[in-house]
């Protein structure tokens, strides 16, 4: 089995670098997944609020028999619960359905400027309570662009340990990565491999090729060789095997510049502008 190296984040908190991501797995399938995921080595799992999977996750850990502090769970606030108090609440919920007592990361899943009236800064500070009182390790955002980060530092002096953005290699995000770095937060890739966007690219398969691997494998090995942290998605145990055979092979300098050179910019973005997006889900 490869061993998944670890990475310090800003609070002294360690972080496996290669997880599992449980977007759109059916509540119904996501305990059986973690289990699954669990059973081939993962030791981190990516949940949100908005997925309502949590509680699948929760039971994936328990039916699997590891321990829960060997596990690294992140979850994320949900767009409804920006106002302090929802915050709170919506935190309590959040382990309640894990059934667990704290996650290892908490995140605000997007900063919706154009809601709240702009105000995600007293969101963060909430966030912030929740590492104070022991029930988050560690404390981070999603979809932050650079402003959204400058502003956050600036005007609460925290630092979030990760920024978790959309990163494949059609969508580079460099901006929102250079952001992240200058503040020292650990870029975390969604969507690493475009939802399998990127898996008849004509480069990337020339790579796959080169190193007898697949174009999934060495699109999320260039993620880890750039020092990002990812967490594909699958149901199948034969892809989520391929997902996690990542440590024994490297890239070549030229490789990992060939593959970033696929960049389109905006035009590579699968998901929303955090700018505009703007959903409140009902
Ligand atoms: P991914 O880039 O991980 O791609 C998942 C898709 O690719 C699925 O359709 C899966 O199909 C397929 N797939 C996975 N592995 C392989 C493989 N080896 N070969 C061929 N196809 C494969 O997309 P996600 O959007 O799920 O992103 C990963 C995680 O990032 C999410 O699960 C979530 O945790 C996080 N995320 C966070 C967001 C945010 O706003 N913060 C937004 C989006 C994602 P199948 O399941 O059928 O195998």
């Amino acid at each position: 089995m490869s061993t998944v190296p670890t990475i310090k984040l800003n609070d002294g908190a360690s972080i496996p670098q290669l997880g599992f991501g449980v977007f759109q797995i059916d509540p119904d399938d996501t305990a059986n997944a973690v289990e699954t995921a669990l059973d081939i080595g993962y030791r981190h799992i990516d949940t949100a609020e908005m997925y309502q999977n949590e509680a699948g996750v929760g039971q994936g850990i328990r039916d699997a028999g590891v321990d829960r502090a060997d596990v690294f769970v992140t979850s994320k606030l949900n767009n409804g619960f920006h106002e302090p108090d929802d915050a709170r609440r919506a935190f309590d919920e959040t382990l309640a359905k894990l059934q667990f007592d704290y996650v290892d990361l908490f995140l605000i899943h997007w900063p919706l400027p154009t809601l709240y009236d702009g105000d995600y800064v007293s969101t963060w500070r909430t966030l912030t309570e929740f590492v104070e009182d022991g029930r988050a390790r560690s404390i981070g955002v999603s979809n932050f662009q650079p402003e959204h980060l400058d502003r956050i530092v600036s005007e609460t002096g925290v630092v979030p340990t990760v920024n978790q953005i959309e990163l494949h290699p059609y969508f580079t995000n460099e901006a929102a990565r250079e952001a992240s770095h200058r503040h020292g937060v650990l870029v975390e890739s969604w969507s690493p491999i475009a939802q399998g966007g990127i898996l008849d690219d004509e480069v990337i398969g020339k790579v796959a090729a080169a190193h007898g691997r697949t174009p999934s494998q060495v699109t999320l090995r260039w993620h880890v060789e750039r020092g990002d942290i990812v967490f594909p998605k699958s149901m199948h145990r034969d892809r989520m095997e391929e997902n996690f055979a990542l440590f024994d092979f490297e890239l070549t300098a030229d490789e990992v510049a060939a593959i970033s050179a696929l960049d389109r910019g905006e035009a590579g973005r699968t998901g929303p502008n955090p700018d505009t997006f703007a959903y409140l889900p009902s």
